[in-house]
C-alpha cells in the first residue's frame, strides 16, 4: 500500500506533537509542508535556512525516529528550503506551496548559504532553482538559427554533466532566446530528475551575493553552497567583466563543479574570446565544452514564434498582420512579443480593428533606426523600378500624373520607413520643402484608403524594402 505524503506527515506530526511542548510544536512544525514523497524519501518544505538548521540541531533525532516509524528503516528526509530574503513578503508566502519562485530577477539569495556537508543528519538539501517555468523546450521554437544550441541543450538536460558540452556556453545578441534556452534546460532537469539541484541566476545577482558574502565574512559558505549545485546556470556572464574578485570566486566554483562532473551552463552576449576584462584562465575554461550561438531567426521561424505566442496569449492576428510584423521585426524576438502585446493592447483599449494599418503604427514605434539603415536612394530606386521610370524623374519638376504618384509614394515610404526629417526628405527630392512632403504623405494615405490596388502596391513595396534592409 502506498501512502501519500499528507497522511505520512500527519502521522508524524501526531507523534511529534505528543512528544514536545505545544509552543515548540507550533513554532517549528506547523509551518512545515510536506511537498513530496517518493521511494521512502519524504521532502518537507521549510521557510528558510535558519529553520532548517534549528530542526537539524534540536529535532533530528525525533524526526528520524518518527519518519522511520512511518516509512521504515530506509526512510529519508529531505528539506526544501524556500530561500527568501531575510525579511519581506516572500517569507510570508513561504510554506504555502511547493512552487518555486518564478521571478528569476531575484537571483540567488544572499542569506541562503548552507553547507550540507558539515551538518549531520539524514537529509539532502534541496534548493529553489529560481527558474521561470514558462521557459520550456516545448515553447522554444526550433529554427536554423538555434538548431545546434537547442539540441545541445536537450542533450545536456537529458544527461547533465554527462556530455562533452560542459560548460555549455550559449551566446547571442539580446532578445534571441539565451535566457529562455538556458532556463528550458533547467526546467527539463527539474521535471525529469528530481534528485538534482538546479540553480539559475543572473551574473548580476551572483556578483551582489559575493559582495554581501565578503561583507559578512561568509565567502567559504558561499563557495560551499554553490559546490552543491548539480546544474548551475549563470546568465549574462559578460557582466563578470573587470570584476576581479567575483571572477576569482567563480573560477573556484567552476573548477569544483566541473571536476565533480556537475553541469555548468553559461550565457553571454558575445563569444568567450571576445569577452573583455575577463581572466584568460576563465575564458580558456569556457572553451572546454561547447560554445554555440543563437542567430536571428529567419522569417518562417519568426512567424512560428509569433504564432506560438499568440496561441499562448489567446490573441488572434490576421495572417497579413502576422506577415507584416514578422517582415519588419527581424533582430529581436523580444521585440516581436512587444509588438504583439502592443497591438493587442491598442485593439482592446482603443477598440481598434487589428489590421495592417494598426500593425504599421505599432511596428514603427518599435523598429529602431539602426535596424533599418534604409537609404532614401534605395527607396527611390525601388519605387522608380516598380513604376518603370527613370529615378531622376522623381527629383525633377515633372507633374505628369504617374511620376507625381511615384514621387509622392517615395516620400511616403521615406517618411514611414526611415527616421529622416521632413526637411531631409524634401531635399532628396529635388530640393522640395517639408510642406510638400507632408502633402505627399497625406495624398498617399488618401489613395490607400480609397484604392485597393494602390494599397496593395504600397504594402508590397514596404515588404520589399523592409526585407532588403
Ligand atoms: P536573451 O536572453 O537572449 O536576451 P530571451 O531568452 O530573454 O533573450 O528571449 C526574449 C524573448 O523571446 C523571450 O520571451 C523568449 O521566450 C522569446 N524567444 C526567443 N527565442 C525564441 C524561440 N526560438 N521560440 C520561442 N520564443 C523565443
Ligand atoms: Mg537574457
Amino acid at each position: 500500500m502506498t501512502k501519500d505524503r499528507y497522511t505520512v506527515w500527519d502521522n508524524c506530526l501526531r507523534t511529534i506533537k505528543s512528544s514536545i511542548a505545544a509552543q515548540s510544536y507550533k513554532t517549528w512544525f506547523e509551518p512545515i509542508k510536506p511537498v513530496n514523497l517518493e521511494d521512502s524519501i519524504l521532502t518537507i518544505q521549510v521557510p528558510n535556512k535558519f529553520f532548517y538548521e534549528w530542526l537539524e540541531e534540536h529535532y533530528v533525532g525525533l524526526l528520524k525516529a518518527t519518519i522511520q516509524k512511518e516509512l521504515g528503516e530506509q526512510a529519508k528526509l529531505e528539506y526544501q528550503i524556500l530561500m527568501g530574503p531575510a525579511s519581506g513578503e516572500r517569507k510570508q508566502n513561504n510554506g504555502t506551496n511547493g512552487h518555486y519562485q518564478s521571478d528569476s530577477s531575484l537571483g540567488f539569495m544572499p542569506d541562503a548559504f548552507m553547507n550540507p556537508f558539515v551538518i549531520p543528519g539524514i537529509k539532502q538539501v534541496r534548493v529553489d532553482p529560481h527558474l521561470n517555468r514558462n521557459y520550456t523546450f516545448d515553447n522554444f521554437i526550433e529554427g536554423d538559427c538555434n538548431k545546434l544550441g537547442r539540441s545541445a541543450g536537450m542533450a545536456v538536460a537529458k544527461k547533465p554533466g554527462g556530455t562533452a558540452f560542459n560548460p555549455l556556453v550559449i551566446y547571442g545578441q539580446v532578445g534571441l532566446g539565451k535566457t529562455h534556452l538556458a532556463q528550458a534546460i533547467g526546467n527539463e532537469v527539474v521535471k525529469t530528475n528530481k534528485n538534482k539541484n538546479v540553480l539559475y541566476g543572473t551574473t548580476e545577482s551572483f556578483t551582489n551575493q559575493i559582495i554581501q558574502a565578503i561583507k559578512n565574512n561568509a565567502i567559504n559558505e558561499f563557495v560551499a553552497y554553490y559546490q552543491n549545485i548539480d546544474i548551475l546556470i549563470l546568465d549574462d556572464i559578460q557582466f563578470l567583466a573587470n570584476k576581479v574578485k567575483t571572477q576569482e570566486i567563480f573560477f573556484h566554483i567552476f573548477n569544483h563543479l566541473h571536476q565533480s562532473g556537475h553541469q555548468i551552463i553559461l550565457t553571454s552576449d558575445r563569444p568567450p574570446r571576445d569577452l573583455e576584462g575577463m581572466e584568460e584562465r576563465l575564458i580558456s575554461r569556457f572553451k572546454w565544452g561547447l560554445t554555440t550561438d543563437l542567430q536571428a531567426p529567419d522569417l518562417e521561424t519568426r512567424m512560428a514564434i509569433l504564432e506560438e505566442k499568440m496561441h499562448k496569449d489567446g490573441i488572434d492576428l490576421p495572417r497579413d498582420v502576422v506577415e507584416y510584423v514578422c517582415y519588419n521585426i527581424k533582430d529581436n524576438v523580444r521585440e516581436l512579443e512587444g509588438v504583439l502585446n502592443s497591438i493587442a493592447a491598442q485593439a482592446s483599449l482603443n477598440q481598434r480593428t487589428i489590421d495592417v494599418d494598426l500593425a504599421r503604427e505599432v511596428v514603427r514605434k518599435f523598429v529602431k533606426e539602426a535596424q533599418r539603415e534604409l537609404t532614401l536612394d534605395h527607396i527611390q530606386n525601388q519605387v522608380a523600378d516598380h513604376y518603370n521610370i527613370p529615378v531622376d524623374k522623381l527629383k525633377a519638376k515633372t507633374r505628369k500624373r504617374p511620376i507625381v504618384i511615384a514621387r509622392q509614394l517615395s516620400m511616403f515610404l521615406a517618411k514611414s520607413l526611415t527616421n529622416k526629417s521632413l526637411k531631409t526628405i524634401g531635399e532628396m527630392f529635388g530640393g522640395r520643402d517639408h510642406s510638400t512632403v507632408i502633402y505627399s504623405c497625406r495624398a498617399v494615405q488618401d489613395m490607400m484608403d480609397t484604392d485597393r490596388e494602390f494599397r496593395l502596391t504600397v504594402e508590397g513595396l514596404e515588404k520589399q524594402l523592409s526585407m532588403a534592409s
